[in-house]
């Protein structure tokens, strides 16, 4: 993919490529606050880190 951006667009749209990411993340597992890992939680806690979550 080619995106041709004006350099003061650039904030925007990395801005609405982050909102982007955030919402397809959002369909699945919300993403802990912690270590930012998006997968399914084990005990109520995040895999990744253990934090405890649910
Ligand atoms: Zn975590």
């Amino acid at each position: 993919m080619e995106l041709l951006v004006q350099e003061q667009d650039l904030g925007r749209v990395m801005a609405l490529m982050g909102r982007f990411i955030t919402e397809e993340v959002e369909e699945g597992e919300p993403p802990c606050p912690c270590c930012g890992t998006a997968a399914p939680l084990v005990k109520g806690a995040c895999s990744d880190c253990g934090l405890q979550l649910a």
